[in-house]
C-alpha cells in the first residue's frame, strides 16, 4: 500500500468539473444559513439533504433522529466515511447579510451551514463521475454543538450497519488563509471535561468567624492550589488547561455564606493527560477543602476527548490535496486547536483524521459577527472528491 498507487487513480480535473456546479452550492449555503435549526432539531435541513442525494442516486438511510447516511455503492472495495454537522447555535445573528438567519436566536455561527454544502458538492460530482470503486458513506451528524450527535450516532449503530475502513471529516477556521488545508498529526483539537464544584461551609456572622466555617477562604485556597495541577503533575512536555470560569458565594459583606460555588473547564490532547487532570483535579479540591473543615461535593462531567488524527489517514488527506489542488492549498503547519470536536467519538472507532480548512480573515467561529466564507466551497468539495477517488482507488488493497 503506497501512496503513489494512490495517487496513481485519475484525478485529473475535479476541481475543474465541481467548479462548474459551485455556484448551486453556494446558493444552497445560503439557503441553510438562512433556516438554521438547533441541535436534533435539523428537521427541514435534514429532508433538503436526504432530497438531494436520494436525486443523485444515494440511498438514503436517517439515523439519530435527524441525522442521515448517504451511501453510493461502486463495486467491490473499501468503505470509506466523510461526515458534515449540520445543526446550527443559539446566538443571534449581527451580520446584516441578505441570506441573514431567519430564525430569531438562532444561527449558523459555526459554518455547518458550509460543510454540509461542501460535502454535498462532492456528493453530487462522486455520484455523477463515480470515478472510484467501492463504498462511500456521507454522514450528515446532527448535534454537535452539544456535544451528543456523535455518540448517538454509535449508539445506534452506524459502524455496525456501515462499516468503514476510514473517517474523515474538516472544519473551517477563520484567520486561516482561505482555501488552505491545514493538516495537523496526532492531537489536533483538545478534550473537554467540565467540572461543577461546591464547597460547604457552616453560615453565620462576619464578625463571628470562629463560629462558622467559611467556604469563601475554603474556595479561595482551593482556587489557589489547582494553578499546581498544571505547573507539578502534568508532563511539561504536554499542554493542558485548568481554567475556574465561574464562582458564586454570599452576598452581603458581614455574612459568612453556606456555599460557595465554582464551574471548571479541563482541557488536554491526550488520554494519558485527560487522566491526570481526572484524578488530581477531584483530589486536591476535596483534600483542600477538608482541611480547612468544609465539605466539597464534586460533579465531574465528562465531555469528549481530544481528535487525535491517525497518521496513514492524514498522509491520504495530504497527498490528495496536493495531488487535486496543488501545494499552495496545504498549510506547512498548523498548531492544535484547544477548542473541542466531537468528531473525536469517531476516531476512537475507526482510522481516521480532522482536517482543517482556512476561511480567511474574520469573525471567530460562534460569534454573532461570523461568516463562512462561499470562496472555500470549492477547494474543500474538490478534496473531498479527490480523497475519495484516492482512497476508493481500484490499485489499491
Ligand atoms: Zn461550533
Ligand atoms: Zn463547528
Amino acid at each position: 500500500m503506497t501512496i503513489a498507487g494512490r495517487i496513481a487513480a485519475p484525478q485529473g480535473g475535479v476541481r475543474e468539473r465541481i467548479a462548474e456546479s459551485i455556484a448551486e452550492f453556494v446558493a444552497l449555503r445560503q439557503e441553510l444559513h438562512h433556516h438554521p435549526e438547533l441541535a436534533f432539531q435539523e428537521r427541514r435541513t435534514s429532508a433538503r439533504i436526504a432530497a438531494l442525494l436520494e436525486g443523485w442516486g444515494y440511498e438514503v438511510t436517517p439515523l439519530a433522529g435527524t441525522g442521515v447516511i448517504g451511501t453510493l455503492r461502486n463495486g467491490a472495495g473499501r468503505r470509506l466515511a466523510i461526515r458534515a454537522d449540520i445543526d446550527a447555535l443559539p446566538i443571534h445573528e449581527a451580520t446584516g447579510l441578505t441570506f441573514a438567519s431567519a430564525v430569531p436566536g438562532v444561527m449558523h455561527a459555526c459554518g455547518h451551514d458550509g460543510h454540509t454544502a461542501i460535502l454535498l458538492a462532492a456528493a453530487r460530482y462522486l455520484a455523477e463521475t463515480r470515478r472510484f470503486r467501492g463504498t462511500l458513506h456521507l454522514i450528515f451528524q446532527p448535534a454537535e454543538e452539544i456535544g451528543q450527535g456523535a455518540r448517538r450516532l454509535i449508539g445506534e449503530g452506524l459502524f455496525d450497519r456501515f462499516s468503514v475502513d476510514a473517517i474523515f471529516g474538516l472544519h473551517n477556521w477563520p484567520g486561516v488563509e482561505e482555501g488552505r488545508f491545514g493538516f495537523i498529526e496526532g492531537p489536533a483539537m483538545a478534550g473537554i471535561d467540565q467540572v461543577d464544584f461546591r464547597v460547604r461551609g457552616k453560615g453565620g456572622h462576619g464578625a463571628a468567624p470562629h463560629e462558622a466555617v467559611d467556604p469563601v477562604v475554603a474556595a479561595a485556597h482551593a482556587i489557589t492550589a489547582l494553578q499546581s495541577v498544571v505547573a507539578r503533575n502534568v508532563d511539561p512536555l504536554e499542554a493542558a488547561v485548568v481554567t475556574v470560569g465561574a464562582i458564586h458565594g454570599g452576598a452581603a459583606s458581614n455574612v459568612i455564606p453556606d456555599s460557595v460555588e465554582m464551574k471548571l473547564t479541563l482541557r488536554s490532547f491526550s488520554a494519558r493527560t485527560r487522566e491526570v487532570l481526572a484524578a488530581r483535579v477531584p483530589a486536591l479540591l476535596t483534600g483542600v477543602v477538608q482541611a480547612l473543615g468544609a465539605t466539597a461535593y464534586i460533579d465531574y462531567r465528562p465531555g469528549f476527548p481530544a481528535v487525535v488524527n491517525h497518521a496513514a489517514e492524514l498522509r491520504i488527506a495530504r497527498e490528495a490535496a496536493l495531488a487535486a489542488l496543488g501545494e499552495g492549498a496545504v498549510l506547512p503547519t498548523l498548531a492544535p486547536r484547544t477548542a473541542s470536536e466531537d468528531f473525536a467519538w469517531y476516531l476512537q472507532e475507526v482510522p481516521g483524521a480532522f482536517l482543517f480548512l482556512g476561511n480567511g480573515e474574520g469573525a471567530p467561529l460562534h460569534s454573532p459577527e461570523y461568516r463562512f466564507n462561499d470562496a472555500i466551497l470549492l477547494p474543500g468539495a474538490t478534496l473531498w472528491a479527490a480523497l475519495a477517488e484516492a482512497f476508493l482507488s481500484g490499485d489499491i488493497q
